[in-house]
């Protein structure tokens, strides 16, 4: 028998979403992932360690721990959650069916809240240092103490770059944008924004090669010149990747309408897709804001939604 809706995704908008979907008794199951993307169940907050931002939580709190009261909840109120990862889904009929390697799965519904993965750039360092000084997102870790104070580096030349550099010039006492090419790729009033900083300074034809530190975290990074292949060491107390987000669609392409970066379309102020009964929530459909209570919230109004359509079908 079909499930009434099934959860792709176990970040906090699938946990939102199953919260909603289960206190609405409509026994949601939730497909969690098993490492899909390349993320451990519960999502991107599994790979930071201080959340100071969600609220509820004033002392701030810890990003696995967080993830983890997420799924209690979700189970609390009647959610059945798989530790496996949807690998093929067929949107073109209804019931709609998905696919695990080991299972076959019906849903009347389905809530898509796969989220997306900062991209890394794997240099020397990064896996040592990662968390102790470097970061994917500036938003999230810049306000921390480890940073406060202290020169940072952003490497990007996208809007992501300069919005980052502008928020952690807010604490840093000096911000390095580093690109690799000699024009931004962000737009004229962002870029603008960030030539016109006085603690911005942008270090044109860079590649960031290495990252190197002590015991207590990262403390310079090499630089490459992408033009005549000179190297120089930058001492910086922090770095921030900026260089884009591949939102986890793979499986839904040809099914659903994708934009032209691969996020999931859905009708504005709504967790709609191009087909009825299958709605987005979460990172997987949004490449502004990207926050933990934004996915919360965009998969709360995923379940509302689903519990609205299945009473009308
Ligand atoms: P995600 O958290 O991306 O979770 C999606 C989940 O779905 C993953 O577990 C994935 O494995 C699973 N999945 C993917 N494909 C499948 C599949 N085919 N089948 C089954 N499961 C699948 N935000 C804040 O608000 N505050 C912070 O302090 C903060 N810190 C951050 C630190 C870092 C290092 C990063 C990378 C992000 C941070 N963020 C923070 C952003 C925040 O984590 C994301 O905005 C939020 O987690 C997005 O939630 P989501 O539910 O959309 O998806
Ligand atoms: P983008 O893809 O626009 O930019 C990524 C940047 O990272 C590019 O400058 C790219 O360089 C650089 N880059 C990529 N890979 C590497 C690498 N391996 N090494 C060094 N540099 C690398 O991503 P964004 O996240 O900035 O933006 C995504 C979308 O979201 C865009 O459409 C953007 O407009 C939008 N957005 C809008 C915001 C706003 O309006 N306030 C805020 C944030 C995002 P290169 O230029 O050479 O390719």
């Amino acid at each position: 028998m079909a499930h009434k809706v099934v959860i792709i995704g176990s970040g906090p908008a699938g946990h939102t979403a199953a919260i909603y979907a289960a206190r609405a008794n409509l026994n949601p199951v939730m497909y969690e992932g098993f490492m899909a993307g390349g993320v451990a169940a519960g999502g991107q907050l599994t790979t930071t360690t201080e959340v100071e931002n969600f609220p509820g939580f004033p002392e701030g709190i810890d990003g696995t721990k967080l993830t983890q009261l997420f799924r209690e909840q979700s189970v609390k109120y009647g959610t059945t959650i798989h530790t496996q990862t949807i690998t093929k889904v067929d949107f073109s009929k209804r019931p709609f069916v998905l696919w695990s390697d080991d299972e076959r799965i019906e849903a009347e519904s389905v809530i898509i809240a796969t989220g997306a993965t900062a991209k890394r750039m794997h240099i020397p360092g990064e896996e040592t240092f990662w968390q102790r000084g470097i970061s994917a997102c500036a938003v999230c870790d810049g306000a921390l103490p480890i940073f406060r104070g202290k020169e940072l580096a952003v490497i990007g030349g996208g809007d992501s770059a300069v919005e980052e550099a502008n928020h952690l010039a807010k604490f840093a006492s000096k911000v390095y944008l580093i690109h690799r090419r000699d024009t931004l790729r962000a737009s004229q009033i962002m870029q603008k924004r960030a030539m016109e900083h006085p603690k911005i300074e942008i270090l044109w034809n860079q590649n960031v090669i290495e990252a190197k530190g002590e015991q207590q975290g990262l403390t310079s990074i090499v630089l490459e010149n992408t033009q005549n292949k000179n190297q120089s060491q930058l001492s910086v107390g922090g770095l921030f990747y900026a260089i884009g987000h591949v939102p986890n669609t793979e499986i839904f392409k040809g099914q659903l309408d994708l934009d032209e970066t691969g996020y999931i379309k859905t009708v504005p102020g709504t967790t709609q897709t191009n087909i009825e009964g299958v709605f987005a929530a979460g990172d997987v459909q949004d490449k502004i804001y990207r926050q933990a209570i934004t996915a919360a919230g965009s998969g709360c109004m995923a379940a509302l939604e689903a519990e609205r359509w299945l009473e009308g079908h």
